[in-house]
């Protein structure tokens, strides 16, 4: 399929032709990246939603389309909105909604504000690129009070919040999704490190064909649409926050399976159900997998500085992978793919912070 990375579609409040019967058919209805405005009662503020940067984690698309098609239009949002519908054209694969980039490009959400540019990346990936810059421009071009970015995991997975800031909107922002606030100072080069003037957070609503997911997508959406004012809001539930996970990644090249025992393949062996480990997380001599003679080799987990820093979460009991410590997982899948080209999961030694 021949993409044109430089389109960028408008939509003004949109009417019930627009938006067709169902969230499938209006994700059809769409040929790329498509902007869709919301006149609010201030018309000077706008709230900014994004959603589908990749094209597989439906959530946000469901839960807009939802709410586009319920509302009262009589009743108009606090302020201006305005939601960005990103990689449609992944999302348009058959099956629908069930694949994160089109073959041969690179998921977009590492395509951001790259600091130190790969010229062999760019170049290859030049359309990404360019598709990031219009996304974040039409962010920008509304000076948003609010940004929030819509996702799901691949597995299974409770509902948490990533920010690179922990402040009271951020906060606040998370309550009206989830209980939880993963601060990150990860660079991964995604929309959400970017800085928009204003609190920016990312929503991992949870399992990308959970019901649930696209429950809390939809929860989220209604209150961002009625908040009087999002500085001045009584958080709607106590915050978790948790601090800093690290990315458990493949070395490069390293074979990675999925089983229920040890099959002795070579590389790592995870666990056939290692997202169970996103709801109550791994404890100390627990194992999650299987591991050849070259151990711990085999992976790495870097901290900010770039040191591998595995020993201290994780170790081999003959050849299983066994945690050091009790352990927090998140967006633990058993996808192959995304876990060799983005990580086997996030991981934070076990905590408890709650604000
Ligand atoms: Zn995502």
């Amino acid at each position: 399929m021949e993409i044109d990375f430089s389109e960028i579609n408008y939509i003004q409040d949109p009417n019930w032709r627009d938006l067709h019967a169902d969230y499938e058919q209006f994700l059809l209805s769409m040929t790329g990246p498509t902007v869709i405005d919301i006149t609010g009662l201030e018309t000077k503020k706008c709230r900014v939603i994004t959603t589908l940067l990749q094209g597989s984690e439906p959530s946000g698309l469901i839960a807009l389309h939802r709410w586009l098609t319920t509302r009262n239009v009589k009743e108009l949002p606090k302020t201006n909105l305005r939601f960005i519908i990103c990689s449609v054209e992944a999302a348009c694969v058959k099956p629908l909604l069930s694949k994160r980039f089109i073959d041969g490009s690179k998921d977009i959400n590492r395509c951001f504000g790259e600091k130190e540019p790969d010229k062999i990346q760019i170049e290859k990936y030049k359309g990404c690129y360019e598709r990031a810059q219009l996304i974040e421009q039409a962010v920008k071009e509304v000076n948003p009070e609010v940004m929030v970015d819509l996702h799901n995991a691949p597995n299974p997975c409770p509902t948490f919040a990533v920010s690179s800031k922990i402040t009271t909107e951020t906060l606040s922002l998370t309550s009206f999704f989830c209980q939880t606030l993963v601060l990150s100072d990860l660079q991964l080069c995604s929309l959400m490190e970017q800085d928009f003037s204003c609190p920016t957070i990312t929503i991992e609503c949870g399992g990308r064909v959970d019901e649930q997911a696209h429950e809390v997508a939809y929860a989220g959406i209604c209150q961002i649409a009625n908040c009087e004012d999002i500085g001045y809001i009584q958080q709607e539930r106590g915050v978790e926050v948790i601090y800093l996970p690290l990315r458990l990644q493949a070395r490069e090249g390293v074979n990675l399976s999925y089983a229920d025992h040890d099959e002795g393949y070579s590389g790592i062996t995870l666990k056939q159900n290692i997202d169970y480990f996103n709801f109550g997380g791994a404890n100390q001599g627990e194992m999650i997998g299987w591991i050849d003679g070259n151990g711990l080799e085999n992976l790495h987990l870097l901290n900010k500085h770039g040191c591998d820093v595995i020993d201290e979460y994780f170790y081999i009991r003959e050849n299983q992978l066994v945690c050091k410590q009790n352990l927090r997982l998140f967006k633990a899948t058993s996808d192959k793919q995304i876990a060799l080209n983005d990580c086997l999961f996030y991981v934070v030694k076990k905590t408890n912070n709650r604000l």
